[in-house]
């Protein structure tokens, strides 16, 4: 579904412009402040988006264990109640975990009592589940309206974006769409917040080997470079 919107926004282009493009557009500010990444160019966010998935999670957290590497975990609230034990198992392994709604709706098109209910609910979720507070979230498709983050903000969650996409739904050039997003940002003198998924929002058992295995041949190729692996929270203004 990101692919829709990237591909949407890039169409509208100029044409439409304004609106559109600020609510979708993942590097817009113009509907208020999100995170996206500092600017230390060497610094690179892992970030998953729409688990736990019991056909990936265990399997990613195992390859990030592997390389010493911790990353960002945007979990949908049914799934996690559907799999506590893997949610426990990301905090527990001292990766982030934020907020990305109970159901995945299009926040953009959702009356306000809603979309504070799907944020609310999910960081109860989560944090009944791991007894840790919730602190960072992640729109859906990455949509957002002013209410929408004056909703995240008033649960005392950062609302975070992206500026790499690694158009993961599709097996093939992962690792190369990561690669060209990072070398941009750094030509840009910026770090890097790459959007992954570890799950589907449709349904739990997604398959997302592909995105797993892509994941450990990024962090295999940036060993012993000075690119570090750092969670959202390092991103965070004083
Ligand atoms: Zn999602």
């Amino acid at each position: 579904m990101i692919a829709e919107v990237a591909a949407g926004a890039a169409t509208l282009g100029l044409a439409v412009g304004g609106f559109t493009y600020a609510s979708l557009w993942p590097t817009s500010q113009i509907f208020g402040w999100t995170l996206i990444a500092g600017d230390d160019a060497n610094e690179v966010a892992l970030t998953f988006d729409d688990g736990p998935n019991d056909a990936a999670t265990l399997q990613l957290l195992e390859v990030l264990a592997r390389h010493g590497v911790r990353a960002t975990f945007f979990a949908m609230g049914d799934f996690a109640r559907a799999r506590p034990e893997i949610v426990r198992q990301v905090v527990a392994e001292g990766h982030v975990l934020g907020n990305h709604t109970m159901s995945h709706p299009r926040l953009s098109t959702q009356f306000a009592a809603r979309v504070r209910h799907e944020l609310a609910d999910c960081k109860a979720v989560l944090e009944d589940i791991t007894g840790e507070a919730v602190k960072f979230f992640r729109p859906p498709f990455g949509a957002r309206r002013p209410y929408v983050l004056r909703a995240a903000r008033e649960l005392g969650l950062t609302p975070v974006l992206w500026n790499v996409t690694g158009y993961d739904w599709n097996p093939i050039g992962i690792m190369d769409n990561l690669n060209k997003g990072i070398a941009r940002n750094r030509l840009r003198g910026r770090g890097s917040n790459l959007l992954l998924h570890d799950g589907g929002h449709r349904a739990m058992g997604a398959a997302r080997m592909d995105t797993v295995r892509a994941v450990d041949r990024l962090m295999d190729a940036y060993r012993g470079t000075a690119t570090r692996f750092v969670t959202v929270d390092a991103w965070v203004r004083e």
